[in-house]
């Protein structure tokens, strides 16, 4: 599933495929254009088998191409919904490239779309270089997966391929893309995490300049 919608709480029974959605006026739309992604979340379910066999997130028949892409947007007026949202399984600038093409084609016929990006916040780690100017002019609003308030946790949590210096690369990521997106936020889950550390995460997110949201803890 490359596009869809979410209702009520986010699981496998909440995801619905746009053609399936119905009148999408107001509603958040989702992209899914990779499964790709540096981390192995201890709490992600992308590697499982099951997921791999029965999830309608995992991309079963491949990346979708950018051509591909439009052409499920061609099928729908994207001036009624509330807000763009490219997340998916997988962390979606492993294809800034594409992901910038497909923004940039809705533009020329939705100038005012509002786009969010669901990050796992090592772009830069990535692609070696600092990619936030790319995000200027194509996201409204970014917010990061912060998940943890050191790095040492943050590594435990995320398994991230590039290591301890992950956690650096974040923060930084984080005040990069300040410069060039309106609304930068960092996300940590309630519940799932002890009060005393959302709040040394605020302190963080405070001293970056940056909003924290907490997200409600869904089971
Ligand atoms: S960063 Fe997101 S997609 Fe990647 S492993 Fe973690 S939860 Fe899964």
């Amino acid at each position: 599933m490359v596009v869809y919608t979410v209702t009520g709480n986010v699981g496998e029974a909440g995801y619905l495929d746009i053609a399936n959605s119905g009148d999408i006026t107001g509603k958040n739309i989702y992209v899914n254009m990779t499964n790709r992604c540096p981390c192995s979340c201890v709490f992600c379910l992308r590697q499982t088998k099951k997921m791999m066999e029965g999830n309608s997130l995992w991309l079963k028949g491949g990346e979708p191409s950018v051509e591909n892409v439009l052409g499920i947007f061609a099928k729908y007026d994207l001036s009624v919904i509330n807000e763009l949202v490219f997340c998916g399984y997988g962390e979606p600038l492993e294809r800034l490239h594409d992901v910038c093409k497909v923004i940039d084609e809705l533009k020329t016929k939705y100038p005012k779309l509002k786009i969010r990006l669901n990050t796992n916040g090592l772009a830069n780690l990535i692609h070696g270089e600092d990619i936030t100017p790319q995000l200027e002019g194509r996201f409204d609003t970014v917010s990061i997966s912060m998940n943890a308030p050191t790095a040492e946790e943050f590594l435990e949590l995320t398994r991230s391929r590039f290591g301890i210096k992950s956690f650096d690369a974040l923060k930084e990521f984080a005040a990069l893309a300040k410069f060039h997106v309106p609304n930068v936020i960092m996300t940590v889950v309630e519940k799932v995490m002890p009060e005393e550390k959302i709040e040394q995460c605020r302190k963080i997110c405070n001293e970056l300049g940056v909003t924290l949201r907490v997200r409600p803890f869904e089971s």
